[in-house]
């Protein structure tokens, strides 16, 4: 007998039909003699759809609130999808974050799974119950509420998966598999029969959202056999994993992450010292700053910009206006209307030209590159906000993914 972990996200669990359909799913793997975990997140545009309810009485409200208002959309789908279970004929248990013994550090909003304690999951599966666990959610050390960050669900399954020592772990969504580029935008994206964990990590960060990308490092961390595959045609999906056979393919994907802000901090001394003072200040707010682009020092002074998520803007805006004076900036500016494109294969390590064949598409479509970055793996460029689908496409089209 296995031990198989099962996520389903949103659309999966979206209504009555779809939470039958999920029913069956899972009461077909336990009817073979497996154990069963299921993980589910809120349905549909639940969790949306409660930020925004928030948002009309406070927008300033508290993130842990924020936390225990967000929590109640998972709590739905696992009561409902436990009735539609029981009525299948099946032993079931629905079961909080909390309950399930997730256990986190105390970020509200985006916290870090520390440990599960699983005497209760232990339980629960040797009376052969089969087993619904609320993603994203978990309790920190206050015994306060605390969710994992938007698409977190996808770890708390992974997490699951590694803790139980589960022989497989499938991440059922509404696309059949992990893309070469999101199929809803580019239409001749050509799923991947298998990824490894690295080149998927970086596709995930970068803004594939079919994984949340903790769930893949995590994945990676303890080797958990992980697929990801559609709820609702019943075919083989992507298998996501250490080392993947050898192929011709350059590239593995492309991605476009459009929740992203630039901000530029103007007229700094063209000294030593200065980007240290303005990273050690973003690094105390524990801003995320990815790309880093320094101008040239011209009298005297230079220009230092950086990309950080939308998110953390304004974070990053406050304590670098109100330490103006200690870095020596005439003025702090910021632009939001960017996006980031980026590119991911192990492959162009060994290959030149794989640089030049991005910016090639990205001239002959007429899009301007206001920032480049890379890394062994992958090229970022930032673009205006909105080419940024165009972009996914041409850039798309410049590698041949069928190789
Ligand atoms: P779920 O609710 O099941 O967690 P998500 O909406 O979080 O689903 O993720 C699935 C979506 O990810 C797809 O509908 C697709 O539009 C998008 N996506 C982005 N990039 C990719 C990619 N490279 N491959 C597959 N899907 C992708
Ligand atoms: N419901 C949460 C969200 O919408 C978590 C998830 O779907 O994984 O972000
Ligand atoms: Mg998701």
């Amino acid at each position: 007998m296995g031990l198989i972990v099962q996520k389903f996200g949103g659309t999966s669990v979206k209504d009555a039909e779809r939470i039958f359909n999920v029913a069956r799913i899972v009461t077909e793997t336990y009817s073979a003699g497996n154990n069963v975990v299921v993980v589910v997140s809120a349905q549909g545009d639940t969790t949306d759809d409660l930020i925004a309810k928030a948002n009309e009485i406070n927008p300033n409200a508290s993130k842990r609130e924020m936390d225990v208002l967000l929590s109640t959309g998972e709590q739905i789908s696992i009561s409902l999808l436990a009735m539609a279970i029981e009525k299948l004929g099946f032993p079931v248990v629905s079961l909080t974050g909390w309950q399930a013994g997730f256990v986190t550090n105390s970020t509200y909003g985006n916290a870090r799974i520390r440990r599960i304690e699983s005497e209760r999951l232990h339980v629960e599966l040797d009376k052969r119950n089969i087993v619904i666990v609320a993603g994203f959610q978990g309790l920190n050390r206050y015994d306060d509420i605390t969710t994992l960050g938007r698409g977190g669900s996808d770890t708390s399954a992974v997490a699951l998966a590694a803790e139980l020592h589960a022989d497989l772990c499938q991440i059922y969504t509404d696309v059949d598999g992990v893309y070469t580029a999101d199929p809803r935008i580019v239409k001749n994206a050509v799923k991947l029969d298998e990824i490894s964990f690295d080149e998927m990590l970086e596709l995930a960060t970068l803004g594939a959202q079919v994984l949340h990308n903790r769930s893949v490092e995590m994945a990676k961390k303890y080797n958990v056999n992980l697929e990801v595959l559609s709820s609702l045609e019943r075919k083989p999906g992507t298998k996501v994993k250490e080392a993947v056979k050898m192929e011709k393919m350059l590239i593995k994907g492309v991605a476009c992450d459009d929740d992203v802000a630039r901000i530029a901090v103007m007229g700094v001394p063209d000294k030593p010292g200065i980007a240290f003072k303005v990273f050690s200040l973003l690094a105390k707010e524990k801003v995320n700053v990815d790309i880093i682009l320094q101008s040239i020092g011209r009298d005297g002074t230079k220009d230092i910009s950086f990309t950080v998520p939308l998110s953390q803007k304004e974070t990053a805006l406050t304590v670098l206006n109100e330490n103006k004076e200690a870095i020596n900036s005439h003025s702090i500016e910021y632009d939001d209307n960017v996006a980031k494109i980026s590119i991911v294969g192990a492959g162009m390590q060994s290959n030149s030209g794989v640089a030049a064949k991005m910016f090639e598409a990205l001239y002959e479509a007429g899009i301007n590159i206001r920032m480049i970055s890379t890394s062994e793996i992958k090229i970022s460029v930032l673009i205006d906000k909105e080419k940024a689908e165009k972009a996914l496409i041409v850039v798309h089209d410049a590698f041949d993914f069928n190789a």
